[in-house]
């Protein structure tokens, strides 16, 4: 709490009272911490790759020098795992700050900014599934989409099929061998629901609330292993809300995840 006091004279300089303001400052303050959290992770989201790049490259350079004359097979070898260590880490930067860059587009539009048109479902939910398809087959999982041609939501489609992807994408990151997806989309009381389910790992309850905040990761490791920034869950439920719905998620440590985007205005034709 932030507080001010004034004495207050009346024009014959006589003391009339005194004003006291209080101001509360939590919010003030508590933007200012996730500010400086969220500069606190971002540099060391960028800085781990960093430093893995610089020391690899630091390496290679040794090495070309050290070795005289044209590198024997062996030498080649070597260069070509820290060249696929490099390239790893750049493309996870590169991610993350597509990641960013798109997460502060999402916080500076205003409404007027959004342009909702009515827009079947079904095709923008198989564009994700395709553009999903080799990676979930390469991990022997399964799409199942079930999603009526007649529902067609108000929705700004690119930002609705980013949406869908990431739940698609971290259904995947998140399943193993052998598993199913499922992705419906269906008319319930008068709103539209898009499910995307798995029966992957599972998120403990205790970390379910969090799951929403930027940087938030269960298993940092295995997010990172997978390719992960932290980011998604957070782009998912800003583009909900520009489309004044809300995301939900059930989770059964072991079991799996139902992710479920709610949105309103729904036009079944
Ligand atoms: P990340 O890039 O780490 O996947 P997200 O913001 O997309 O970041 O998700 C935040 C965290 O929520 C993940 O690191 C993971 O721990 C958990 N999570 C998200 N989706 C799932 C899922 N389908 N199954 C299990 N855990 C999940």
């Amino acid at each position: 709490l932030n507080i001010h006091s004034t004495a207050l004279y009346d024009t014959h300089d006589k003391r009339m009272g005194t004003l006291i303001i209080f101001r509360d400052i939590t919010r003030i303050r508590l933007l200012e911490t996730m500010h400086k959290d969220f500069a606190a992770n971002v540099s060391h989201e960028l800085k781990t790759p960093l430093t893995t790049i610089k020391g690899f490259i630091e390496t290679l350079l040794q090495m070309t020098a050290d070795s005289a004359g044209a590198p024997d097979q062996a030498s080649v070898a070597q260069y070509s795992r820290f060249l696929g260590i490099i390239e790893k880490n750049v493309n996870r930067m590169v991610r993350l700050i597509d990641d960013l860059l798109a997460l502060s587009r999402l916080e500076r539009l205003k409404g007027t900014d959004i342009q909702l048109e009515t827009h079947p479902l079904a095709g923008l939910i198989q564009k994700v599934v395709r553009f999903c398809a080799d990676r979930a087959q390469s991990r022997g999982i399964t799409m199942d989409v079930h999603c009526p041609d007649a529902i067609a939501g108000m929705v700004d489609p690119m930002l609705m099929e980013q949406a869908v992807f990431n739940l698609v994408d971290n259904a995947i990151k998140y399943s193993g061998e052998g598993t199913c997806i499922t992705i419906n989309a269906e008319f319930k009381d008068g709103n539209i629901e898009i499910q995307v389910k798995d029966s992957g790992q599972g998120i403990d309850a205790a970390h379910l609330p969090k799951v929403f905040n930027r940087f938030y990761r269960v298993d940092k490791g295995r997010s990172r292993d997978q390719g992960g920034t932290g980011l998604g869950l957070a782009i998912v439920k800003h583009i909900v809300q520009y489309h004044n719905g809300r995301i939900e998620v059930e989770s059964r440590r072991g079991k799996g995840t139902c992710f479920t985007i709610t949105l309103p205005g729904a036009t079944e034709s």
